[in-house]
């Protein structure tokens, strides 16, 4: 890999499928031992309701803050990676329930827009399960081409998202 400076990534976490709580937990565990990067943080655990036209359960989301020398499009790979290695199985529908989904919201300031990478993540805006967990780990935030994230979260309301009280310690102890 070449040498590449130290950028903040911030990453959206969820779930839907086989025990979500325990997912999403296993992945922040696996994004502390990520090649070349170092987990500053995530937010808490949040249960949310799903998006899009499929009828499906709710979703355990959460945001973690990564320092990573992986540039975006290694750090992207990585996380199909990861989704992978946790069984995830692309199916023909977007949307649709997951056992995990690793989104890239924010890499540093970057502003791309290529064929299967945008950052920041197009739903960043638009999406409570995303904008509260976001502003619990960087409440000063401010977002490329959007603007402060504080004012992004006055214009979304927190409709269906509920902040829990897990703190992921028996699956990070299990195994
Ligand atoms: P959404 O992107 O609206 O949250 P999704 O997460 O369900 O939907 P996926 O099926 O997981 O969508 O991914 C579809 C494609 O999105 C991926 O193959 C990837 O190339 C692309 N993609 C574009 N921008 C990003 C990003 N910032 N983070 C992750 N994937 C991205
Ligand atoms: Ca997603
Ligand atoms: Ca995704």
């Amino acid at each position: 890999m070449s040498a590449r400076s130290a950028t903040v990534a911030y990453i959206g976490l969820g779930s839907n499928l086989n025990d979500p709580l325990r997912h999403v937990c296993l992945a922040l565990r696996a994004l502390r031992k990520l090649p070349h990067s170092t987990l500053l943080g995530h937010s808490s655990l949040y249960r949310s309701n799903p998006l899009g036209p499929v009828e499906q359960p709710d979703y355990i989301n959460a945001v973690a803050a990564l320092e990573t020398r992986l540039g975006p499009r290694q750090l992207l790979a990585s996380l199909q990676g990861l989704e992978q290695q946790q069984g995830r199985v692309r199916g023909p529908v977007r949307w649709g329930p997951r056992i995990l989904d690793l989104d890239i919201l924010l890499y540093g300031d970057l502003e791309l827009y290529e064929p299967g990478l945008i950052i920041p993540h197009p739903g960043l805006s638009q999406r409570n399960f995303v904008l509260y967990p976001l502003s619990e780990i960087r409440p000063d935030l401010v977002i490329p081409g959007h603007g402060p994230l504080s004012a992004l979260i006055d214009s979304v309301p927190a409709t269906g998202l509920i902040r829990l009280d897990h703190s992921c310690v028996s699956e990070h102890l299990a195994k």
